[in-house]
């Protein structure tokens, strides 16, 4: 039992004793979203609460850039393309991946761009941040709404490990959803209750011992169900780098994050970032599924050195203490380069991309 400490708090708890438990989805949307008090509606919270790879380095942001240009050139340079990013936080990725890429002018005459951003806050600060990049670029909030009528290149950096999970735990009665109830209205705690008729058991956690937990993302499997039909159909490739695992293990991921400290996930709703572990064996396995071929996942560190990060890094005048402290940070097994990893979605048939060893499809 946890007593809530802000308004969000109050307002969940008195719709959980009105209405019933939440899943822990619901609850991470109404926290992550909820438009008066939702953390994503409410600030811009890179810097202050977490940082991310592109602030840390104008190099990461220049290599995904350059990896988009040569994958577009392996498709045949098509002359109308697109180049969109999920969550793109203050559009420095783009930013920096643009400038990048004006090596290769004809790959920015090609596109256009589509930034899908949740956040009225962050989407403000990226238009002030592209507003004089020369390429057309528009907002949407929500991915299904672009149509893959043309080669798409979708890039997406600590994206997916925003979207809401449903937990379920192995009890000694079976399976059972982990929930969020209240017994007063300052009070929220985690409960457990009968699964959804449509619930099943993947297979590989058929031998669950008591305790264990399972977590699925039916927001991140929809979105990437829609990307590698796009892609495998349209061309183009996704790019998806986050923080992970391949998921034979078990575990609650679910973690809040606040001014660079773990917090608690129920006290605070929409004042601390709330986040799990990607699955990167389930996003690969509903790629694969509809159709597109999928890459990796590769450990970060891997994939930028194979991108060339360190000869980026000499060649950038000048570098400062800071860039050569986040190639160290972004590349490290112990820091950033092992526990994240990069997967990529391509059409069947497609030339390996850019950090994508052939044979090294795993960390
Ligand atoms: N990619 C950026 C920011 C990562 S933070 C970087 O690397 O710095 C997560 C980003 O995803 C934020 O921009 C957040 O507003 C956005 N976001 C979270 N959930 C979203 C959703 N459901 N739809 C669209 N954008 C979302």
């Amino acid at each position: 039992m946890t007593a809530v400490q802000n308004e969000l708090g109050h307002r969940i708890a008195r719709m959980v004793r009105a209405q019933g438990p939440l899943s822990v989805a619901q609850f991470m949307t109404i926290a992550l979203h909820d438009a008066q008090s939702g953390y994503y509606a409410t600030r811009d919270p890179i810097g202050s609460d977490f940082i991310t790879a592109p602030e840390m380095t104008q190099i990461f942001g220049e290599l995904i850039g350059l990896w988009c240009v040569q994958v577009w050139r392996d498709q045949g340079c098509p002359e109308r393309a697109r180049l969109v990013e999920l969550g793109p936080g203050r559009g420095t990725l783009m930013d920096d991946a643009l400038r990048a890429a004006r090596v290769v002018p004809e790959f920015l005459k090609a596109i256009d761009i589509v930034m899908v951003e949740a956040s009225p806050v962050l989407a403000a600060e990226q238009s002030a941040r592209l507003k004089s990049c020369g390429v057309p670029v528009r907002w949407i909030g929500d991915l299904s709404h672009v149509a893959y009528d043309r080669p798409s290149f979708i890039i997406a950096n600590e994206f997916l490990d925003a979207l809401p999970v449903q937990q379920f735990v192995m009890t000694e009665h079976g399976w059972r959803e982990r929930v969020v109830t209240a017994d007063t209205d300052n009070t929220l705690a985690f409960a457990s209750a009968p699964v959804p008729p449509a619930f099943r058991v993947p297979p590989e956690r058929g031998d669950a011992q008591s305790g264990a937990v399972y977590e699925v993302s039916p927001a991140a499997m929809a979105l990437v169900d829609d990307i590698a039909r796009g892609v495998a159909s349209a061309g183009g490739a996704a790019l998806f780098i986050d923080y992970g695992h391949e998921g034979q293990e078990f575990g609650d991921t679910l973690q809040a994050i606040s001014r660079h400290r773990f917090a608690d996930v129920l006290a605070s709703p929409g004042s601390v970032d709330l986040t799990c572990h990607v699955d990167f064996g389930a996003i690969a396995r509903a790629a694969r599924t509809a159709g597109a071929q999928v890459l990796g996942p590769v450990g970060q560190g891997a994939f930028l050195q194979a991108l060339g990060i360190e000869a980026r890094l000499s060649g950038l005048c000048p570098h400062g203490d800071m860039d050569i402290a986040a190639v160290h940070r972004l590349t490290d097994s112990g820091e950033m380069g092992t526990l994240f990893k990069a997967l990529a979605i391509l059409p069947q048939g497609a030339p390996n991309p850019p950090g994508f060893a052939r044979g090294t499809s795993r960390c």
